[in-house]
């Protein structure tokens, strides 16, 4: 009896161990969401074939609220510097829950997967680059000279490292005037025909070699910046709002300041770039190309994993690679030699839900079919300005048995809608 009673207790004590072993290893790994307790295994009562479904395990953006106390985050570039269709490079979009909306880098391919969210672009008017490869910028004068086709109404708001060191005149305040001067004539081009309020760009410089320095800071917000150790003109950044921690490497090698002020942060994104043997087999590099892009230029998966094991974040997220079936199993098995905490390998789409409790990994479901949202303010059309004209003797080709097309359209648009609008070519 006593033996059985033994046995028993002993049962007992092996399934509570397993449960709270269970209950450990649920969260963040998987992407499942934290308070497993919750998840119910049959429909709710209410629900019939006829109803919208009760559950989904993809996010389907604008679909649903944003706690004030919770932060989105979506990758929108977690490739490399290679146009592809599955993986634009750098780009991801923190949304917070108090309304703000930061884009931390916008490497090339990332405006499309921005689109594709249905946000408003006078949301997206804060965009903070690290640096200034294309990889994590080369959207930005496109997303910047599209602003007034696509609605927004607000001026674009960029930070961008600058100053100091050997090359000051290659800051992001440089490369925004050129960006400016290469639009000159699509901007003449624009003026008087369209809402061209959105045509201004407000750049701010920070300091890429300050450590831990406050480069943003409104409405509970604060961004930080520490230097990368990535060319000069680099830097990671640290947002920290309602008691939330978020890291975002751009490109770096390991660094004692990564180390130091990103410890047990709740979401750490950090570059993890492919292995030198698939540098070599997939991209062609030679031997010493590879050695040298991923161990004195960018973070490889085991410098990844051994800085997530210095650091232990809440989640980690690796991105900069070709995350493909062939690829993913050797970038896992390097990093789980070193580090054994819940990390996700990003791509595209990937969607992070961070509240206190923990944070839910989903892939969100973008709508390739998108059109421009309305803007936040009412529309004008500024008249005159600095508009750059066609010439007259250009447009006298305009044939005079299309005029009367023209004029038909015109009248059959008052008609529909009571205005009087006129057809006029020449200015
Ligand atoms: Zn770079
Ligand atoms: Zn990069």
């Amino acid at each position: 009896m006593g033996a059985l009673k033994t046995l028993g207790i002993g049962a007992l004590v092996v399934l509570i161990g397993a449960m709270i072993y269970l209950w450990g290893h649920s969260d963040g790994r998987n992407g499942k969401p934290p308070g497993l307790a919750e998840v119910s295994h049959a429909a709710p009562k209410e629900w019939s074939p006829t109803k919208a479904s009760p559950t989904h395990e993809v996010y389907y953006p604008g679909t649903e609220d944003l706690k004030p106390d919770e932060m989105r985050v979506i990758a929108c570039g977690s490739g490399m510097p290679m146009p592809r269709l599955k993986q634009a490079a750098a780009c991801f979009l923190i949304e917070l829950g108090n309304g703000d909306k930061f884009i931390f880098d916008m490497g090339t391919g990332s405006m499309q997967r921005l689109y594709a969210l249905g946000i408003p672009l006078d949301y997206l008017d804060k965009v903070f680059l690290t640096h200034l490869h294309a990889d994590h910028m080369g959207d930005l004068s496109a997303f910047y000279i599209y602003g007034p086709q696509n609605n927004r109404s607000v001026p674009l708001r960029v930070w961008g490292p600058g100053g100091g060191g050997t090359r000051p005149e290659w800051g992001t305040k440089a490369a925004m005037d050129s960006m400016l001067d290469m639009w000159a004539w699509m901007t003449g081009t624009l003026v008087g025909t369209i809402d061209t309020r959105s045509m201004s760009l407000e750049v701010t410089e920070y300091d890429w070699s300050k450590i831990n320095g406050v480069i943003y800071e409104d409405n509970g917000v604060v961004i930080r910046s520490i230097p990368a150790v990535h060319f000069e003109q680099s830097a990671s950044f640290i947002l920290e709002w309602n008691g939330l921690k978020l890291a975002f490497s751009g490109d770096t090698l390991p660094n004692k300041w990564w180390i130091e002020h990103t410890q047990g942060v709740d979401l750490s994104i950090h570059e993890s770039i492919f292995m030198p043997d698939t540098a070599v087999t997939k991209w062609k590099f030679s031997g010493q190309e590879a050695l040298n892009a991923m161990t004195t230029i960018h973070a490889n998966p085991a410098f990844f994993g051994k800085v997530m094991a210095m650091t232990r974040p809440k989640h980690a997220v690796a991105y900069h690679f070709q995350n493909d079936f062939d690829t993913l199993p050797a970038t896992i098995r390097t990093v789980e030699q070193v580090y054994d905490g819940p990390v996700d390998y990003a791509r595209d789409f990937m969607v992070w839900n961070v509240t206190k409790d923990g944070v839910r990994t989903r892939i969100a479901v973008p709508n390739p079919e998108s059109y421009p949202l309305p803007p936040l303010q009412e529309k004008q059309i500024s008249t005159g300005g600095d508009r750059y004209q066609t010439p007259d003797w250009v447009l006298d080709g305009f044939p005079d048995e299309v005029d009367a097309v023209a004029k038909k359209i015109y009248s059959d648009f008052n008609e529909e809608h009571g205005t009087d609008y006129e057809f006029r070519l020449k200015k």
